[in-house]
């Protein structure tokens, strides 16, 4: 079988990891990795901490957060430029970890720090998966009026 990778833009090296991190999201699972010294989370998951600990678990982080920051994407890598221009976001979720994604189903008048959002997984292909963050609530009946 070929391994899942993740879709679009490949960022992520494909470790034992990330392969089982990419096979749980395909679940709707999302999980990340704790550092059992210092407590700090990875998501997605890494085997070593910034602390110099390789003494990591696994947690599953929650779905749902809160956006800290974004940014809005005029010139893409080469795989995303018909997408562009697009949101990617870095957002806070409720169990303390924090995931950078794209961020869609929302317009430039709609987007705002602290908007409430939840992780969504779809698979582009048989072995190829994204994740992004979308709104919790649908702020705008302006999506058909483009
Ligand atoms: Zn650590």
């Amino acid at each position: 079988m070929k391994k899942l990778a993740l879709g679009y833009v490949s960022c992520l090296p494909q470790t034992q990891l990330v392969t089982k991190f990419l096979e749980e999201l395909k679940n709707e699972r999302l999980m990340g990795t704790r550092c059992r010294k210092c407590g700090t989370k990875y998501l997605p998951p890494r085997a070593h901490c910034k602390c110099g600990s390789e003494d990591v678990e696994w947690f599953e982080a929650s779905h749902r957060g809160k956006i800290l920051t974004y940014t809005l994407i005029g010139f893409p890598p080469k795989s995303m430029s018909k997408h562009a221009p697009y949101v990617v976001a870095i957002a806070e979720l409720e169990d303390g970890s924090r995931l950078l994604a794209q961020l869609t189903g929302v317009t430039l008048k709609t987007l705002r720090v602290g908007m409430p959002v939840q992780v969504a997984s779809r698979p582009l292909s048989k072995d190829k998966i994204v994740y992004e963050f979308k709104p919790i609530e649908p702020s705008c009946g302006c999506a058909k009026r483009s």
